[in-house]
């Protein structure tokens, strides 16, 4: 999805005009500095753009004489992986030092950038804007984000700088996957498996937020961990502490909540408490992973209790593989989330299970893979004639997905499209990830 990064010096309202545009209360806002905490991104829908929206915040509790510093380090890989910055700017304050430096760095970095001059209502708030001109970043675009003056126009100048929306080619959707961007990470398991503490462990502090604000419990609100390799972002971090619905048991919610979750995300971690072992609400979760074709990592906890550790690896690992085929190879990472023992193995496996899951296999080795496991094993006779395959191509990966071109292909039984599975599996080595085929008839 195309990104949208707000970015602005603390307190011009940027989690009120990030409010404001996707239309919830997603942020917690106040007027005192350092109320917003955490780097919050959401996908909304804008004027039936789907995009991502992204608030930069966190750094509103440093020392105003840094702020710039600040300003630009946390707003860095944001505006890097954006398509537009909102630079947020506030009418009552007028011109400001650290926005022209802020606003001559932004110019550097080559993206669209549209000002917002917030607070401004009324006539003065016009004026006031209109002396924004001088920060040479096009026209500025006066709003009140509380009360949602003027979002209209900008909403409007904000799609106006997106490309075009892609045709809905998926040979060519393949080309155009943006691989800068954070990979997304959820977190699912059943209740106890040790989520929460397992995500306090990866940002070595207590920061999930667990508040008894309604909106808190409700909203999916992400954090953003970092690594040598680049940013995760844990998505629906707030999920983890969603409360069952009346209708709902305990068990069937963490198989919703889970749901919810794994939508968000790229890479699912799916947390098994080894103690219990494998539970059919698990398999459950397992299965709408493969469902929604995402990419999934085993994590056993509670490592520190167990004692015939490897007998357990085994056997949690066969039941997950023996229910789902397509998990076939799936990487397994055993820690203790409470002592973190272990868990500097999560993020590599997390990456690897990314990385194959993107996989594009070259057309040439596709093809004489293709071949020989047709001579191998021909497909099967139906209705007295022979089903006939002719070549295969990638189409899209994220899951990795083929399309094979025949005649009467719908009649390919299950079995033998397990067997080309399996093949690709093995040949390119993709274990652990969703692989799905497509058929269509040539003439
Ligand atoms: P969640 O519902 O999945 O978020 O689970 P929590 O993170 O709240 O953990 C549930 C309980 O399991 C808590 O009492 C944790 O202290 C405990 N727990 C979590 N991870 C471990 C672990 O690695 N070892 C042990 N012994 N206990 C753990």
């Amino acid at each position: 999805l195309p990104v949208i990064v707000i970015a602005g010096r603390p307190n011009v309202g940027k989690s009120t005009l990030f409010n404001r545009l996707a239309g919830r209360r997603y942020a917690i806002v106040n007027d005192q500095p350092g109320v917003t905490r955490d780097r919050k991104s959401v996908d909304i829908e804008l004027r039936y753009r789907n995009v991502t929206l992204v608030d930069t915040a966190g750094w509103e509790e440093d020392d105003p004489q840094t702020v710039f510093g600040r300003m630009r380090q946390s707003s860095e890989s944001a505006v890097a992986s954006a398509d537009v910055v909102i630079f947020c700017v506030d009418a009552r304050s007028g011109i400001n030092p650290v926005d022209e430096h802020f606003a001559q760095w932004l110019r550097k970095q080559g993206k669209h950038i549209i000002l917002a001059v917030n607070k401004a209502e009324g006539n003065a708030g016009n004026i006031a804007a209109l002396e924004m001109y001088s920060f040479g970043l096009g026209e500025p675009y006066p709003v009140s984000a509380e009360h949602g003056n003027g979002i209209g126009d900008l909403i409007e100048a904000v799609l106006d700088c997106l490309p075009n929306e892609e045709e809905n080619d998926e040979f060519e959707d393949f080309e155009n996957e943006n691989v800068d961007r954070p990979l997304k990470l959820a977190i699912v398991g059943r209740p106890n498996a040790g989520k929460s503490t397992l995500v306090n462990q990866l940002l070595g502090e207590q920061r999930v937020i667990t508040g008894p604000e309604a909106g808190l419990t409700r909203d999916s609100i992400s954090v953003f961990l970092r690594d040598e390799e680049g940013e995760v972002e844990l998505v629906d971090t707030a999920g983890l502490r969603r409360k069952a619905r009346i209708d709902e048991t305990l068990e069937k919610m963490s198989v919703s909540a889970s749901l919810e979750a794994l939508k968000m995300a790229e890479v699912v971690v799916l947390v098994i408490d080894a103690e219990l072992g494998v539970h059919e609400q698990d398999l459950q979760i397992a299965r709408l992973i493969e469902r929604e074709g995402r990419c999934c990592v085993l994590a056993l906890n509670k490592w520190d209790i167990l004692e015939d550790r490897e007998a357990v690896r085994q056997a949690i690992k066969d039941r997950i593989e023996i229910s789902l085929t397509q998990m076939n190879g799936i990487a397994v990472v055993s820690f203790s989330a409470l002592t973190g023992r272990g868990i500097h193995k999560l993020l590599p496996a997390v990456r690897r299970a990314y990385a194959i899951w993107n996989k594009r296999v070259p057309t040439g080795a596709l093809n004489r893979w293709f071949e020989e496991a047709i001579t191998r094993h021909s497909p099967p006779m139906v209705e007295g004639r022979r089903l006939k395959i002719r070549y295969i191509t990638q189409i899209k990966a994220r899951p990795p997905t083929f399309v094979l071109f025949g005649t009467r292909t719908s009649k390919i039984p299950m079995d033998y499209q397990r067997y080309l599975v399996n093949g690709l599996r093995a040949t390119f080595d993709m274990p652990g990830t969703p692989i799905r085929l497509q058929f269509r008839d040539s003439k």
